[in-house]
């Protein structure tokens, strides 16, 4: 049955909160919308068929220009501490909820991003340019087949409206899912406002609606921070182990869920380096690889600073942030391992990574393709290390680290063959490296879609040898080491 874009069966689940949490509004229609691009996972997630998101009402409505019968959009309000300064009220500035639809994982929302202005736009325009919006919906689409908690990304569109930025560009909407945008920022908004009563309406909707056992706890909004605290330390653990770094870890782009949320200049860590910056804005390097983990206890904190007015006592928020740190612990060190072919835990384990992590600091080597080429050494024939080894300029630092981590495989009775299986489905193949989107992106520019569609595809196997896409896997050019990704977008 052919769903028509007028009829999509949405509901509005967030809109059943009081109107202080929100402004209905409508999005603004951009001029000769065009599709740029679909995911077709995304797309099923919902029910929809990919093939009917090119058609004219389809466009419309991921537009914006076309508002389903069923929906009642409306901008959130949420505040927070952006580069660690309290920044007071921001909000969907350029976002515009179009309500929830069900999936097989429960209840979507549905976001237009960049559908013009909002109450909240601030400075702002209220649009999103088609170079951040592809690579936002690359990305989304990416972290999920890396098996990372994500918003998705249904599709991209454009139009030749012109945006202005540092030059000019043209406008695009990402249609974004997740099951809630709820961020910390939301309640902070309510505690530096000093409405409790607010903040309570926020942290029952967020219990009921997605963490429903907590609501048996003996103190639930402690057991939500204690939860959110773990997820978020979860999820960085999950970027630390695939070498991704968000660029702009505010609180109000940090997910109530645990999820990635709101894409900006993010990057993949390639030539690797700890103190690595991917945000051209972030002189200081707040939100740089090294930093990640400890901006996400920090964030935590701040979540706690304003759930406090519900948890009651300052010790019972202090013992739920306490989790923040062993949760982190043990779930990269579980990466770490599986990311190393390890099946079992031993003492020493810790002095292998970290002489890992310096060894490919010192030798500048490529996060991706050093721990996919881990995976074909075999423990008994160091020849075959050729092409890993190759990797370093000192070769013989990295044969001394290469003896420990034989000796630790065979400490385990590893097997060659099925440590390769295993690591080969830990340790990507491909990710959206800078260049790869910026290829996309000219192309896009020039109104040609099809590389956004090859690399969307590629990025779908992260973990399969692709061998027709082998260049996608590529070190980056020269051209690239120029590319700089920044908070205008
Ligand atoms: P970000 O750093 O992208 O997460 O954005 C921080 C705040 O600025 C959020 O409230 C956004 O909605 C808002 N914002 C960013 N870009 C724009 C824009 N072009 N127009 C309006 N609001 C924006
Ligand atoms: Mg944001």
């Amino acid at each position: 049955m052919t769903i028509t874009a007028a009829k999509l069966p949405l509901d509005n689940s967030f809109a059943s909160l009081p109107p202080a949490f929100y402004t209905r509004l409508m999005p603004t229609p951009l001029p000769a919308p065009y599709l740029v691009g679909v995911s077709d996972t995304a797309a099923a997630l919902v029910g929809l068929d990919p093939a009917h998101l090119n058609q004219s009402d389809y466009v419309d409505l991921l537009t914006g220009n076309l508002v389903p019968e069923q929906s009642q959009p409306l901008a959130a309000v949420y505040s927070g501490h952006q580069f660690g300064v309290w920044a007071g009220q921001l909000g969907d500035g350029r976002a515009i909820l179009l309500g929830n639809m069900d999936s097989a994982a429960g209840p979507l929302e549905l976001q237009w991003k960049g559908a013009g202005l909002t109450p909240y736009s601030r400075m702002g325009d209220g649009r999103a340019v088609l170079r951040s919006s592809i690579r936002e919906f690359l990305c989304s689409e990416a972290m999920h087949a890396l098996g990372i908690p994500t918003s998705r990304a249904l599709s991209v569109t454009g139009s030749d409206q012109g945006v202005m930025r540092e030059t000019p560009e043209t406008a695009a909407v990402v249609v974004r899912m997740a099951p809630t945008f709820v961020r910390f920022g939301s309640f902070e908004h309510w505690f530096y406002q000093n409405k409790p009563e607010q903040l309570r309406q926020l942290a029952d909707y967020v219990i009921d609606r997605f963490y429903p056992p907590l609501r048996e706890a003996a103190n639930p909004y402690q057991a939500l921070l204690e939860e959110v605290t773990r997820r978020t330390a979860h999820l960085i653990a999950h970027w630390q182990a695939v070498g991704f770094m968000h660029g702009v870890m505010n609180t109000d782009n940090m997910s109530i869920l645990g999820q990635t949320l709101d894409y900006g200049p993010f990057g993949f860590m390639e030539a690797f380096d700890s103190q690595h910056i991917c945000n051209h804005t972030d002189q200081q390097g707040r939100y740089s690889y090294a930093m990640q983990p400890q901006i996400g206890h920090w964030n935590c904190y701040a979540l706690g600073q304003a759930l406090l007015p519900l948890i009651g006592e300052v010790e019972a928020a202090q013992a739920a942030l306490d989790v923040y740190q062993p949760a982190f612990a043990n779930k990269i060190e579980a990466l770490l391992r599986a990311k190393l072919g390890l099946t079992t835990e031993q003492e020493g384990d810790h002095a292998l990574f970290d002489a890992m992590f310096a060894l490919m600091q010192a030798n500048s080597v490529d996060f991706t393709q050093f721990f996919r080429a881990l995976g074909k050494l075999q423990v008994a024939d160091p020849a075959t290390d050729a092409p890993l080894r190759d990797q370093f300029l000192d070769r013989p630092a990295f044969d001394a680290w290469a003896a420990e981590y034989r000796a630790r495989l065979r400490a385990e009775g590893s097997v060659d063959a099925a440590r390769r299986v295993a690591m080969d489905k830990v340790n990507p193949k491909y990710v959206l490296r800078n260049y790869l989107a910026q290829l996309a992106i000219e192309k896009a520019q020039n109104k040609d879609f099809t590389e956004v569609a090859r690399l969307l595809k590629v990025l779908q196997r992260p973990f399969d040898e692709q061998p027709e896409h082998e260049h996608y896997a590529a070190l980056p050019p020269d051209w690239a080491s120029h590319l700089e990704v920044s908070c205008s977008s």
